[in-house]
């Protein structure tokens, strides 16, 4: 089923949780400055499936024959994986910002054909489970955001060696009717405004390490789960823009940047019917392999969204300053597009490499997965720091709407900040906080940590690449017997 996005507010209005946003507990967290971004974002998500342009790509049919979200979607065609990239350019351009609902289909995507796998070997009935879940997932068009990075205390050591063993979320109780688990999930995009949080373990485990090897999905009211909001110089900003009536400082007006935060699971129970792997720990590092291929391939069409909107930032930018014709400005220009359609290429060819597993389900192609992840970790920074070069640098040393509307200074400011007739000062900068909010913000930081630090994608072609035959072919071509 689509539901429209009023239908998903009322749901979340109705929602009681525990959120803090800067050392203060939240009592509306849906219409909080710093929280209210991120569910525009969600309704978006719900706002576009329902445009028949979209159709067939931000939607698919279940196997019942009903038209759901493809958020909610198990790929079972490359095709299926193809659309995704192309939603994710689609949804991220729309609202420059993380749509908050890719992680869950990741987690979806990688919880569907490694269910079936454990149940294969065990006998167990995870896949039934999830599916189940899935189904009133889909019934009720939920959120669901996908939880797997643990905050992992010392990195140089595992879950069982950690001083304090919460450091990774663990089971700390088994009942008769559930599990109770403990631990932290952090930089959890969106995970405050989700309908459902599903989880997945950080890392592969070992056989001593079952108590962490597990996944569920758990409502986002549930009792003991704690919400602690991000806090940055941008979420500043929102607090202030309540107090003062901010509007051109915003830079991204209605969706803001991307808001993540910690989800503190203070012993949380879940029912065994939401329960999708517990103790089977040699399954936790093809889950992990699973949701990482969805994500990072994926996350091509993610950066090439956002990535439409900062050449277009550009763009106005030299537009506004007089500069657009400019040699070296046209080819930055280029030289961003290229950058763009690169990563984004690489994400499509995973997508149509895609391959089986044995439940029916397909993943992109893992291999070009990490190099999809990889191009856009490289080439996304890189737009930026073009960005940076054409914009100059009125993008982080501009003054304040406030000074623009202060009866003394205002007009000179105008007066000094005007390039040409037809160029407005505020238009100007507004373009100007746009380029801000990416230029001077959590994106660069999310665009190469998110999906993993680039060093897991570079471990990742190390262990998919085929050097032997790669040997084969060289020693072939180069005579050697
Ligand atoms: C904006 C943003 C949004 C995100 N959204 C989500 C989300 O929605 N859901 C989610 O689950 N996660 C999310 N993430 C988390 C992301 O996947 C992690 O940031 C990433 O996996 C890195 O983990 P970390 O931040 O703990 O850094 P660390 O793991 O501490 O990495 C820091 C550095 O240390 C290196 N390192 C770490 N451990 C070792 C080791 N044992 N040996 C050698 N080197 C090591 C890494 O390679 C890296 O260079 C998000 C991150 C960001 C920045």
């Amino acid at each position: 089923m689509l539901i429209k996005p009023e239908e998903y507010l009322e749901r979340l209005k109705s929602s009681r949780r525990v959120v803090y946003v800067f050392g203060r507990r939240v009592e509306d967290f849906t219409s909080h400055p710093n929280i209210r971004p991120i569910i525009n974002s969600f309704m978006e998500t719900y706002r576009l499936a329902l445009m028949d342009k979209y159709k067939g790509i931000l939607t698919a049919v279940n196997e019942e024959g009903e038209e759901i979200n493809r958020f909610l979607h198990v790929a079972k065609s490359p095709e299926d994986l193809v659309k995704r990239v192309e939603m994710m350019r689609i949804v991220n351009s729309r609202i420059g910002t993380c749509n908050y609902r890719c992680t869950g289909h990741d987690a979806i995507n990688a919880l569907y054909p490694v269910t079936y796998e454990i149940d294969e070997k065990y006998g167990t009935e995870y896949h039934r489970r999830f599916r189940r879940f899935l189904r009133e997932a889909k019934r009720n068009d939920y959120a669901v955001t996908g939880a797997m990075t643990d905050v992992k205390g010392d990195r140089a050591r595992r879950p069982s060696e950690q001083e304090d063993p919460d450091l990774y979320l663990r089971v700390v109780e088994e009942r008769r009717n559930g599990i109770v688990v403990r631990g932290a999930k952090i930089h959890q995009s969106g995970a405050v405004a989700a309908d459902y949080i599903i989880v997945i373990p950080t890392r592969a485990m070992r056989p001593e390490e079952a108590q962490w090897s597990v996944s569920f999905a758990v409502p986002g009211d549930s009792k003991g789960l704690i919400y602690v909001h991000q806090w940055n110089s941008y979420e500043a900003k929102f607090l202030l823009r309540e107090e003062h009536g901010l509007d051109i400082d915003i830079g991204n007006l209605r969706y803001g940047i991307r808001g993540t935060g910690m989800v503190i699971f203070n012993d949380v129970f879940v029912p065994w019917d939401n329960v999708f792997m517990y103790g089977e720990t040699e399954f936790t590092g093809r889950l992990i392999e699973y949701f990482s291929a969805h994500h990072r391939g994926g996350g091509a069409g993610c950066k090439a969204g956002f990535g439409d909107v900062l050449i277009g930032a550009a763009a106005l930018a030299a537009t506004y300053e007089g500069v657009e014709k400019a040699g070296h400005i046209r080819n930055k220009l280029a030289y961003m597009s290229y950058l763009n359609e690169k990563a984004y290429s690489t994400g499509l060819a995973a997508a149509y490499k895609g391959v089986r597993t044995a439940s029916g389900s397909y993943i992109p192609d893992p291999l070009l997965s990490d190099v999809a992840k990889l191009a856009a970790a490289e080439g996304f920074p890189e737009m930026l720091k073009i960005t940076a070069d054409i914009a100059g640098g009125l993008a982080v040393t501009g003054p304040s709407e406030l000074d623009l509307r202060n009866p003394e200074v205002g007009k000179l400011v105008k007066k000094y900040l005007k390039t040409r007739a037809d160029v407005d000062v505020e238009d100007r900068l507004r373009v100007y906080r746009l380029i801000e909010n990416w230029v001077a913000s959590p994106h660069m930081v999310g665009a190469i940590q998110g999906g993993g630090p680039p060093q897991t994608q570079l471990i990742g072609i190390l262990r998919k690449t085929d050097f032997a035959r790669k040997m084969e072919l060289a020693k072939r071509i180069a005579g050697i017997e």
